[in-house]
C-alpha cells in the first residue's frame, strides 16, 4: 500500500491524492444508504497523469473507478463498484477546449460542470449557443451525465445523440479517438460523428472499457423565440390520452423538446394546491418567431381536442419577466419558483432548485452538497416504455401495485425522450435507518425484477444495482466480455460495471 500511495503521489502531486478517512467516507456513501469504501481518491490534471495511473494500476493490480464530478445522485453518487478501488475523480480536468459558434459544438474535459459551461457560453461575444442541462444541479458534470445516457429538457435533451467524438484512455494506457477524430487531418473530425467503419463511441458509454478524457458535443443554437408549454389535467385517467397527444405532436415535429409529464405527488409531494392536477407536463416550442407562433397554435388546438379539461399556459420570456415582477410587487405567487426553474431548465440554465426540494435545509450549501447532507435516503426506479396505448397502462399498473404493496407514495415522471419512447422515473424517499434501508433494497430488487418480467428495462443503473439487470442474450454479453478481457485483461477499470 505504501508503495502504491507514494507512486500515485509521484504522478499527481501531494495535493491531488487523499486517503483521509472523512473524505473516503463521503465517497463511500450513496444517498440510497449503501457504503462502498474506496482505497483512495486521486485527482489527475492531465491525460499523461491518467496514462501513468493506468500503467501503475496494471502493474500493482489497483482497481480504478473513473468519475467526472461524482454527482451521480440516486445512482451511486461517487461510489465505486467494489471496495478498495481507487476513485479517479476528473473534476480538475475542467477545461472547455474549443467552442465553434458557427457549426455549434464544443469540446470539453470531463470535469466541466453545468454551471461552468453555461457561464462560458453566455460570456462568448456572440452569445448564441444553448446548453442542455439536467436537474442535477449547477455542480454536476456534462460528460458523466452523457456517459450514463442522461437526458435534460431542451430539443437536444437526449444527450447521447449529441456526441460527436470521444477521446478515451484505454485500460492499457493507449489513447483512442472516435469518429473522424481518429483521422488526424479529417476535415469533419469535430462535426461528423460517424467516421468511417464501425461507430465505437458507444463502447465508452455505460461501460468500463476506458476513461473518457475529452468529448465533443453538438450544441443548440439559441432560438429566436422561446416558449415554454405547461399543462395540467385534473383527471387521473387522462394520462394515456395526454401522452399520445404529446407523442403525435412530437412525431409531427411540432414539439421538439423533451416532454416531462409528472404526477401530482412528484411535483408538490403532499402539499395542497388546487392548480396542479393529477398529471402536469412541461415542454417547449421554439425557433423562428413565425414558426413558434404557429406551433403554439397547433399545440393548443390538438391538446384541447385530445385531452378533455386540460389547462395550458404558454410562457415566453416576456411573460416570465412579467410574472416575476407581479410576484415581487403585487402578489406573491406560490408556484413562481418552480415555474422559473422549469423554464430555466428548458432554456439550458442550470438550477439547484430540484436539489433544494430534496435537501430542504437553507444552511446546506447546495454547490458543495455531499450524500450525508440529504435528510433522507432516496432511490430512482427507471423503466423504458413504448409511447403507446397498451404499454403505458401496463407500466403504471405494474408500478402502482408494487408501490402499494411496499407502502411508498407513488411519485413518477414520464419523459418523452423522443417521438417513440418514454422513460419513466419513479422515486422513493425513506428514513436513514437500517430497517428502512433494508426494505428499500427489497423494494428496489422486487420492482426491477417485476418490471423486467413485464418487458420494462431500466435506462440506466449504478453501483449496487447492476446485479438486478438480467435477461440479456448470451451473445451480447459474451461479446462485451470478450472485448473487456482483450483490452483490460487485468480487469482494472470499474470491474463488473454494467455487468461487464
Ligand atoms: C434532484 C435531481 C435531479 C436530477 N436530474 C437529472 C436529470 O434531469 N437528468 C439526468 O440524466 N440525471 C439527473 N439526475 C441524476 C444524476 O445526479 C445526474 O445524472 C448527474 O449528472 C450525474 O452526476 P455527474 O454528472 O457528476 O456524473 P459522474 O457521477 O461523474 O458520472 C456518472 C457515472 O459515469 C461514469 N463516468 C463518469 N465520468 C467518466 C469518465 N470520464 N470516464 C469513464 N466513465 C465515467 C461513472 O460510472 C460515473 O459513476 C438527478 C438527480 C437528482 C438528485
Amino acid at each position: 500500500m505504501r508503495y502504491q500511495k507514494d507512486k500515485l503521489i509521484e504522478i499527481v502531486g501531494i495535493n491531488n491524492y487523499t486517503d483521509d478517512k472523512n473524505i473516503l467516507e463521503s465517497y463511500a456513501s450513496s444517498v440510497n444508504g449503501s457504503e462502498i469504501e474506496p482505497m483512495g481518491i486521486v485527482y489527475p490534471k492531465t491525460i499523461d497523469e491518467i496514462v501513468d495511473i493506468v500503467k501503475l494500476a496494471n502493474q500493482k493490480n489497483i482497481k480504478l473507478f473513473p468519475i467526472s464530478r461524482g454527482k451521480n445522485w440516486g445512482y451511486g453518487c461517487a461510489q465505486g463498484t467494489q471496495k478498495n478501488q481507487l476513485i479517479l475523480e476528473l473534476s480538475k480536468m475542467n477545461k472547455i477546449l474549443n467552442v465553434d459558434q458557427e457549426l455549434c459544438y464544443m469540446t470539453l474535459q470531463p470535469g466541466v460542470s453545468q454551471q461552468q459551461a453555461y457561464e462560458y457560453l453566455e460570456a462568448l461575444p456572440e452569445n448564441k449557443l444553448q446548453l442542455d442541462v439536467t436537474g442535477a444541479g449547477t455542480e454536476s458534470s456534462i460528460v458523466g451525465n452523457v456517459l450514463e445516457k442522461g437526458f435534460g429538457h431542451t430539443d437536444y435533451g437526449l444527450k447521447y445523440e449529441r456526441i460527436i467524438n470521444i477521446t478515451s484512455v484505454l485500460p492499457d494506457g493507449e489513447i483512442i479517438h472516435t469518429g473522424f477524430k481518429a483521422y488526424e487531418n479529417a476535415n469533419a473530425k469535430n462535426t461528423y460523428r460517424y467516421g468511417i467503419g464501425p461507430c465505437i463511441e458507444g463502447l465508452f458509454v455505460q461501460s468500463n472499457l476506458g476513461i473518457v478524457v475529452e468529448m465533443t458535443l453538438e450544441l443548440m443554437p439559441k432560438p429566436e423565440k422561446f416558449c415554454a408549454v405547461i399543462g395540467t389535467v385534473k383527471n387521473e385517467d387522462a394520462l394515456v390520452n395526454l401522452i399520445i397527444a404529446l407523442r403525435k405532436l412530437s412525431l409531427n415535429g411540432i414539439i421538439n423538446s423533451m416532454v416531462h409529464v409528472f404526477n401530482k405527488a412528484r411535483i408538490i409531494g403532499s402539499q395542497k394546491n388546487t392548480n396542479v392536477g393529477a398529471w402536469s407536463f412541461s415542454a417547449s416550442v421554439s425557433g423562428h418567431k413565425t414558426i413558434t407562433k404557429a406551433k403554439k397554435h397547433i399545440v393548443r388546438k390538438e391538446l384541447k381536442k385530445e385531452v378533455k379539461g386540460i389547462k395550458l399556459w404558454f410562457i415566453t420570456d416576456f411573460i416570465m419577466k412579467w410574472l416575476e415582477i407581479f410576484n415581487m410587487y403585487v402578489k406573491a405567487l406560490s408556484t413562481i419558483e418552480t415555474l422559473k426553474c422549469l423554464v430555466d431548465l428548458q432554456k439550458g440554465i442550470p438550477s439547484n432548485l430540484p436539489l433544494k426540494t430534496l435537501v430542504n435545509n437553507d444552511e446546506i450549501k447546495l454547490s458543495d452538497i455531499k450524500p450525508h447532507d440529504f435528510p433522507e435516503h432516496f432511490r430512482w426506479i427507471s423503466a423504458v416504455c413504448r409511447a403507446d396505448q397498451k404499454s403505458i397502462p401496463k407500466l403504471i399498473k405494474t408500478l402502482t401495485a408494487i408501490f402499494n404493496q411496499f407502502n411508498y407514495e407513488f411519485r413518477i415522471t414520464f419523459t418523452l425522450i423522443n417521438s417513440r419512447n418514454l422513460i419513466a422515473i419513479a422515486n422513493i424517499n425513506y428514513p436513514k435507518n437500517e430497517i428502512s434501508i433494508k426494505q428499500a433494497n427489497e423494494f428496489y430488487k422486487h420492482c426491477v425484477k417485476e418490471l423486467m418480467k413485464t418487458g420494462f428495462y431500466p435506462y440506466r443503473s449504478g453501483s449496487n444495482m447492476y446485479e438486478s439487470i438480467t435477461g440479456v442474450e448470451y451473445s451480447y454479453s459474451n461479446l462485451l466480455r470478450k472485448i473487456k478481457q482483450t483490452i483490460d485483461p487485468n480487469d482494472i477499470i470499474a470491474p463488473k460495471k454494467y455487468n461487464i
